[in-house]
């Protein structure tokens, strides 16, 4: 599977592979997260016994709700996506800066910043940066 995304990697997880090439595909090139691509197989699954089934009258199908597949509140089902957060917690998935130099990420013009938000291994500072939103208590503010 990881394989599909990037021949000859040397990943060895979905998501190690995720988090390495995010940023730099989009996100229709990048793989999913290993619970996305888990929900996905059990949807899989449960149609391929149905498919196997086909000729019984009454066939004996695993309980669709374990198969990936989730009531709505008007009784449609529907398929489960994820049942974690595909980013790290409060941080939207769009966000990345791409500051160099020195002071990078210290204004405005970082796009993390300008949106009130610290920066991840996403961003071309990785983290290490004055973003003051990433060191909320030792940053001085450069308004004064
Ligand atoms: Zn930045
Ligand atoms: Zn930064």
């Amino acid at each position: 599977m990881i394989h599909l995304y990037e021949s000859n990697t040397t990943c060895l997880s979905i998501n190690q592979l995720r988090m390495k090439l995010f940023g730099k595909k989009t996100l229709e090139m990048i793989p999913p997260t290993a619970d996305a691509l888990y929900q996905h197989i059990k949807r899989a699954h449960f149609q391929s016994a149905v498919w196997r089934q086909a000729h019984v009258p009454i066939p004996n199908l695993p309980d669709v709700l374990s198969c990936g597949w989730e009531k709505r509140d008007d009784g449609k089902l529907t398929p489960t996506l994820m049942t974690v957060t595909a980013t790290p917690q409060g941080h939207s998935a769009l966000t990345k800066c791409s500051c160099k130099g020195p002071n990078k990420c210290s204004r405005k013009a970082c796009g993390c910043v300008k949106i009130f938000e610290r920066c991840t291994f996403v961003c071309a500072c990785a983290g290490s940066c004055l973003n003051v939103y990433s060191t909320p208590e030792e940053h001085e503010s450069d308004s004064d």
